[in-house]
């Protein structure tokens, strides 16, 4: 049999592990957490299956915000500048692709990979818990410049069969009653019936027992990578902080640390960390049914089981990964102001911060590397979780045993 090593157990690692096993392969999971989606993304993401909210991160309105964001005038959103010759890079990548053209392509191709996504989850829903729900999105806006601009991307959509409506401020009361309680005004909203939501994190552990039980894959955590050993052109082992492990085939797969491991095979890859915030509160029976996403705020609220995950905030800049209070704050008040009783936010509150792996046209990176054995699946962004079943069998289906 042949073996693969699949570098981190975050969403995408652990989808990664089923597609490989599912193909015949011997799959071997490390990561430096205890456990399957503990310390990335996936562990406190906004929880959101966006299989047609797919908008990709680099567009013309982002670009015209740029020194707003810079200015610190955007509370949601925020840019340090580096000087550093990565992200000057990445950075001008990103804006290459902030076009309108661009954006629609980006959006689009994106689009079609969530659509292989969604299969891949509903055929899973049957098998794992992971408090899955199909109750719709609704986007909220408040000027009728950007609905008008999100009407038009609709349409684009709903030729891919995203069945979206846009809908009057008093439709969008019909169909989500919790919107009664919203704390700012909103000219309108769009409707996507077939958005969905799930836990991450309790998909990953649940996968894990299946892919242990029926696949008999094996698992090494609390095993940090230090880095990758090639021989000429050819991957030998990874090093990690306990040990050398040697191997010929591996599958990157450390999100947002991706880049960091890749640079010690001599691989660069455009990817750059935007932080996020998100927290996750008791959920009261007031809580939306739908997934919320409030765009001028850059807020999602979704519900998943007797819980609500509010998810937001973007910062670009050198990424530390510290928790900053006051940015957490900025999250926590602009959710009260919005839903007020769509939780218990002054009770038990579980703070969060990560990093979206945000490529400059918000694809990700998927399939073979120039060195023989390593492989990608990375640099998924703002939607990991929603595109992981997809990147996983489309990696899957480059590797196949003997290769
Ligand atoms: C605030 C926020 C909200 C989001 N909301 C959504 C959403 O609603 N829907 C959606 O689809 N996506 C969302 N995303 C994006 C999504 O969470 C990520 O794209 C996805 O989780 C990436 O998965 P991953 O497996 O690649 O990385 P991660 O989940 O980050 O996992 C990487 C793994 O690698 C391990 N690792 C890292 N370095 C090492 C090392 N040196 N050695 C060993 N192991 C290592 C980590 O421990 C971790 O387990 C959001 C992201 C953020 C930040």
């Amino acid at each position: 049999m042949t073996h693969v090593l699949v570098l981190g157990a975050g969403v995408v690692g652990m989808t990664t592990a089923l597609a490989l096993a599912k193909k015949g392969f011997e799959v071997f999971v490390l990561d430096a957490a205890s456990g399957p989606a503990e310390a990335g993304a996936s562990f406190g993401n906004g929880a959101q299956l966006s299989y047609f909210y797919t908008d990709a991160m680099a567009s013309p309105s982002l670009a015209l915000n740029i020194p707003k964001y810079i200015l610190g005038l955007d509370p949601a959103f925020r840019i340090s500048l580096s000087l550093s010759p990565s992200f000057l890079l990445w950075a001008l990548r990103f804006l290459a692709n902030s076009t309108q053209k661009a954006f629609e392509r980006n959006t689009t191709d994106i689009l079609e990979l969530a659509l292989r996504s969604r299969k891949g989850v509903a055929d899973l829903s049957s098998k794992l818990e992971f408090d899955y729900t199909s109750n719709g999105k609704i986007t909220l806006f408040s000027s009728l410049k950007s609905l008008r601009k999100a009407e038009r991307l609709t349409e684009l959509k709903n030729r891919y069969g995203a069945g979206q409506i846009v809908l009057t401020q008093q439709q969008a009361l019909e169909r989500e009653p919790a919107l009664e309680h919203y704390g700012h005004s909103f000219v309108g909203a769009i409707w996507s019936p077939y958005d969905e939501a799930g836990d991450s994190r309790l998909f990953c552990r649940n996968l894990r027992i299946l892919l242990e039980r029926d696949y008999g894959v094996q698992f090494l955590f609390d095993t940090k990578v230090r880095g990758l050993r090639r021989q000429a052109n050819k991957l030998v082992a990874v090093t990690t902080e306990k040990e050398e492990i040697q191997c010929s085939r591996a599958v990157m797969s450390l999100g947002a640390y991706t880049p960091l491991i890749a640079r010690t095979a001599g691989i660069s890859l455009p990817i750059w960390s935007v932080q996020g915030y998100s927290f996750t509160i008791p959920a009261f029976d007031t809580a939306p049914r739908a997934s919320i996403t409030d765009t001028s705020r850059k807020i999602v609220f979704c519900r998943i089981g007797d819980r609500l995950r509010v998810a937001g905030l973007a910062d670009i800049g050198p990424a530390n990964g510290k928790f900053k209070e006051d940015r957490f704050s900025t999250l926590l008040a602009t959710a009260k102001g919005i839903l007020p009783k769509a939780g218990d936010y002054d009770g038990e509150v579980k703070p969060w911060t990560g990093f979206r792996p945000v490529t400059p046209n918000s694809k990700p990176i998927v399939g073979r590397t120039r060195i023989k054995g390593l492989y990608l699946n990375c640099g998924h962004g703002s939607l990991g979780w929603t595109l992981s079943m997809a990147t996983a069998g489309g990696l899957a289906d480059v590797m196949h045993p003997g290769v």
